[in-house]
């Protein structure tokens, strides 16, 4: 087969051993940056050209910036329309961009999620912190990432400052339940099809409620329940992501999902596991590719 790593860097680990794991395997692989990409969208023929030559190829793995998903997820989207076959649907990406709508596709399954409120109008302050329990809680800008924009508030004044304050700047935001038995630490479960194929806990920085390793956060190998793992894949579905990383807490009302990723990095979870996941994704590609496999449509 041939295949395309949509990706800005060559270089980046993931996309590297994406393009190793598919030359072991005996494909050709090659790293095509989807801003260079332009498209030609004329009836009955759809093209991506890229170096001013149309792009054939048998799959393609999008690796989309968050900040790139407009134009990252129309090239997808095109190579679509052409039928050739993508790891995760333009539609999938686009969707798990949006944390909020992430939350509410999950609770539609009635997958355990963190009692989270959102609202737009500061006015309603006061019944937002209510509804989800009073403090402590976590308020969170829908479009942070890195842990960056999540903040825990003790007490339901505090909160009430930091949701001001987030409004004031005109961010969407999110209120959340405070899940203080996960101990700073989450779990992050890399799903492949229908499998959990690795997955590593992440612990925070003492004293750090937030796990994510861009904030000190360490990463090792972890054996997860078998309700955690069907979690996870029920959350991957949910979205119609095929690949994901799906973030858990461990609450004491079960697994609760953080967050879905569209594009997880195989570095932490590889190294922390040992785990041969590009190998993993490079196998489904091969069980699963064929053309016009495009149908996402999650109801
Ligand atoms: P980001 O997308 O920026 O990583 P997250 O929503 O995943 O933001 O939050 C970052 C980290 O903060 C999580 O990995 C988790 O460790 C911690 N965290 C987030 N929300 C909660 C919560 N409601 N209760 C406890 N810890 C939380
Ligand atoms: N079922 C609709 C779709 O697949 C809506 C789900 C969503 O919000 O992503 O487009």
């Amino acid at each position: 087969m041939k295949i395309a790593i949509l990706s800005r860097r060559p270089s980046l680990y993931s996309t590297a051993r994406l393009k190793q794991a598919a030359e072991l395997a005996g494909h050709e692989a090659v790293v095509v940056d989807y801003l260079r990409c332009y498209m030609n969208i004329a009836s009955h023929r759809p093209q991506v050209i890229h170096q001013g030559e149309p792009l054939e190829v048998d799959a393609v793995i999008p690796r989309i910036g968050a900040s790139k998903t407009f134009y990252g997820a129309a090239v997808v989207r095109q190579f679509e329309m052409m039928g050739v076959f993508p790891l995760n649907e333009s539609q999938a990406i686009s969707r798990s961009r949006d944390k909020l709508r992430c939350l509410q596709l999950l609770s539609r399954r009635g997958i355990g999620l963190p009692v989270t409120g959102f609202a737009h109008s500061t006015k309603d302050v006061e019944g937002i912190i209510e509804a989800v329990g009073g403090a402590p809680l976590v308020v969170k800008l829908l479009e942070g990432t890195q842990g960056i924009g999540v903040v825990l508030c003790e007490t339901n004044k505090a909160a009430e400052s930091v949701i001001e304050a987030f409004r004031g700047l005109d961010a969407n935001i999110l209120v959340q339940e405070f899940i203080k038995e996960a101990g700073g630490a989450d779990l992050r479960c890399f799903v492949v099809g229908d499998k959990v194929v690795a997955a590593m806990m992440r612990q925070g920085a003492p004293g750090e409620f937030r796990s994510n390793l861009h904030r000190g956060g360490t990463a090792k190998a972890v054996k997860i329940t078998p309700e955690e793992r069907s979690t996870a894949v029920r959350s991957a579905k949910a979205m119609g992501l095929k690949v994901c990383g799906v973030d858990l807490l461990r609450s004491n009302h079960g697994p609760v999902v953080m967050e879905v990723n569209s594009s997880p990095g195989l570095e932490g979870i590889e190294e922390a596991t040992g785990v041969d996941v590009a190998g993993a994704i490079i196998a489904y590609i091969e069980a699963n590719a064929g053309p016009n496999k495009t149908r996402d449509r999650i109801k």
